[in-house]
C-alpha cells in the first residue's frame, strides 16, 4: 500500500492561512490503514486546527468528509456536494489523491495534508517499510522475491558492495543488507545458481526517470 505521514498542525495552519471556509477530505483506503489520513486522523487534525485558529481569533469554518478512495473519479464525485462555497480543500489522501481532487475542482486551491512516503508493507504495529519503487519491469524472480532496486541502497544487481555485512547495510546500520537477505533466501529455496548469471544493466525505460507513466489496458477499455 501507499504509506504517508501526517503534516504537523503548524504546517496545516500555514497551508490554509487566509482561508475561512475549508474542506478537510480524508481517504478511506491506504492512508486510513497507515493511520495518516482516514476519518479518525482528519477529525483530530480538524479539531486541532480549529482550536488553534480560534485562539488566534481567526475562526475557521471547517467541513470534514472522508471518501472511499481519492484516486478514483468514481469516488471523488462524492466530494462535490461538500465543496460548494469552500475556499480551499486540504486532501488527506496520498499525492495522487491531492492531484486528482485538484483536477476535479480546478477553481479551488487544493493542498496536501500528508507527506506521501512510499509503497510499503506493515511490518508490525505502526511500522512500515518500503518494498517497491514501481520500476516498471519487475525482476523479483531473479532475487528470491527481495527487491535490490528498492532495498539495496546502491541498487546493485550483481551482488553486494564492499561495505556489506551479514547484519547490516553500509549506508544505514539499522537496515539489513538486501544482498545478505537475497543470498539467504535463494539458498533456502535452492536457487543460489541464479546468482551465477551476470545481470545485464537494467532497462530503466519503463521506469519513472522519463516522466509520468501511463498504463492503458486495451482489452478492458469500452
Ligand atoms: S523490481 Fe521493480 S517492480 Fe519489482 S519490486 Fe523492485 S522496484 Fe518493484
Ligand atoms: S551494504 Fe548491502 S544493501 Fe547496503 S548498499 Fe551495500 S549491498 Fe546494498
Amino acid at each position: 500500500m501507499i504509506v504517508a505521514s501526517p503534516k504537523s498542525i503548524t504546517e496545516l495552519k500555514k497551508l490554509i492561512a487566509g482561508h475561512q471556509k475549508v474542506l478537510f477530505a480524508g481517504c478511506g483506503t491506504c492512508v486510513t490503514v497507515c493511520l495518516a489520513g482516514g476519518e479518525r486522523e482528519v477529525g483530530i487534525a480538524g479539531y486541532a486546527v480549529r482550536m488553534a485558529r480560534k485562539l488566534e481569533n481567526e475562526p475557521l469554518q471547517l467541513t470534514q468528509v472522508t471518501i472511499e478512495r481519492q484516486c478514483e473519479n468514481e469516488f471523488i464525485k462524492d466530494l462535490a456536494a461538500h465543496v460548494d462555497g469552500v475556499d480551499a480543500i486540504v486532501s488527506f489522501g496520498c499525492g495522487v489523491g491531492v492531484q486528482a481532487i485538484a483536477e476535479r475542482f480546478p477553481d479551488i486551491p487544493v493542498y496536501p495534508g500528508l507527506d506521501t512516503e512510499f509503497m510499503g508493507l506493515l511490518e508490525e504495529q505502526a511500522v512500515w517499510t518500503e518494498k517497491c519503487l514501481g520500476c516498471g519491469e519487475c525482476v523479483l524472480a531473479v532475487y528470491g522475491g527481495i527487491c535490490p532496486v528498492t532495498r539495496c541502497a546502491k541498487r546493485l544487481l550483481n551482488g553486494p558492495c564492499g561495505g556489506s555485512t551479514e547484519d547490516s547495510c553500509e549506508v544505514d546500520p539499522d537496515r539489513p543488507c538486501a544482498w545478505q537477505l537475497i543470498y539467504v533466501r535463494l539458498k533456502n529455496i535452492g536457487q543460489l545458481d541464479r546468482l551465477d548469471d551476470i545481470a545485464e544493466p537494467k532497462d530503466w525505460s519503463p521506469s519513472w526517470h522519463s516522466g509520468a507513466r501511463k498504463v492503458v489496458r486495451k482489452e478492458h477499455r469500452v
